[in-house]
């Protein structure tokens, strides 16, 4: 468990507006697993195992969470004004449900987290076999998707550390190691400069970059290869996330990188040249899409421009076709394009925006431009 956001007040700001949201939709309860969103509504996002641990935030009635017995020390450090109300293994948490919302008689619309376990939202609705059920994210997307200064500035100092630890990895030996390998050295740098969890490293080399998620493997990386690298890990609760393609010196080169790679980059800019206040998601996606298309690569551009970044990798707002939520300012997402051709190559640039007063800050402040590696 580690801790995040440091002022303590706003743990309280947080829990009222929750409330807040949860009366405008007329939810009665939020039932909250471990994970990011507990870990922004207290600090710590808890243990996820298959022992029950559940905050319960009701419309009328005092903040909760239900925690095992042998968790209960870890958690106090973090819970605040949030009653902890423990379980033995011995006992189960069955008592704890029944004492918190047994007695809620008559339909009631209770909102889950999205990650809850199925097993718990089981055990929920047998206790309230009258529910109206919804995602919590109806209630806690308005809080999440808006950075504050201080979240802001935990994604940058993110962002920083994926920087630099590029700038070391393009000084790695490529050719000749296997994908795996690299991957290993990768890993190594980001803790090295200071990210407390990897979340995740996709080393894609020749003909594997062009599967946008391959699973980083045993291919032995040649001269003359694109590789795509796309790592990001977590510091102090919050998510980075960069992709880089870079060019193994020697061998003989696709004869179609550098026009491909020049129209992903061109996307990439153009995608950041969109992102301001007052416009939508999907038409930062289409601003990014457009110039690919145009330059005849457009069903090689297999997924949407980007997503949203904060406690976790993947959330609010999805920079997508169809979607016409207004950005503001503090949002933060990925600008992402890529073109992906098949048993050849692939070819991504990825770099996190924060959406200002008037315009947007790319916090990735590695090259655009190719590397060549050894
Ligand atoms: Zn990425
Ligand atoms: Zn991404």
């Amino acid at each position: 468990m580690s801790a995040t956001v440091t002022n303590s007040n706003i743990y309280q700001e947080r829990y009222q507006r929750a409330k807040e949201v949860m009366a405008e939709k007329g939810i009665d309860y939020l039932f909250i697993g471990p994970g990011a969103d507990l870990q922004y509504l207290i600090g710590t996002p808890g243990m996820d195992n298959e022992r029950m641990m559940l905050m319960v935030i009701a419309q009328k009635g005092e903040p909760a969470m239900i925690v095992p017995a042998l968790e209960k020390l870890a958690t106090s450090k973090y819970a605040g004004f949030f009653e902890l109300l423990d379980w033995t293994d011995a006992e189960g948490p069955q008592g704890r449900l029944h004492q918190l919302v047994g007695s809620a008689s008559g339909p009631v619309k209770a909102a889950v987290g999205n990650q809850l376990w199925s097993m718990f939202l089981l055990e929920l609705q047998k206790v309230l076999p009258d529910a109206e059920w919804s995602r919590a994210s109806e209630v806690l997307k308005a809080l999440r998707i808006i950075k504050s200064a201080e979240e802001g500035q935990l994604l940058k100092d993110a962002a920083a550390i994926a920087d630099k630890a590029f700038t070391d990895i393009v000084k790695l030996q490529f050719s000749g190691r296997t994908e795996r390998e690299l991957m290993g050295d990768i890993n190594g740098l980001l803790l090295k400069y200071g990210q407390e969890k990897m979340l995740f490293c996709i080393v894609g080399s020749g003909p594997n970059g062009a599967q946008p998620h391959h699973h980083t493997g045993d291919r032995v990386i040649e001269p003359g290869d694109v590789v795509v690298l796309d790592f990001g890990g977590a510091y102090k609760g919050y998510c980075s996330d960069m992709t880089r393609t870079v060019l193994v010196e020697g061998g003989t080169p696709d004869p179609d990188f550098e026009k491909v790679y020049n129209l992903v980059n061109q996307a990439r800019a153009a995608g950041h040249k969109q992102a301001r206040p007052g416009v939508s998601c999907e038409s930062v996606d289409a601003a990014a899409r457009q110039v690919i298309t145009e330059g005849r690569y457009g069903q090689y551009f297999v997924h949407r421009t980007g997503h949203g970044i904060g406690m976790e990798v993947h959330e609010e707002p999805y920079i997508v076709g169809g979607n016409s939520l207004t950005l503001e300012p503090g949002m933060a997402f990925s600008i992402e394009p890529g073109i992906y051709l098949p048993g050849r190559f692939g070819v991504r640039i990825e770099d996190i925006a924060i959406v200002t007063e008037d315009g947007e800050e790319n916090i990735n402040l590695s090259t655009h431009d190719y590397v060549r590696v050894k």
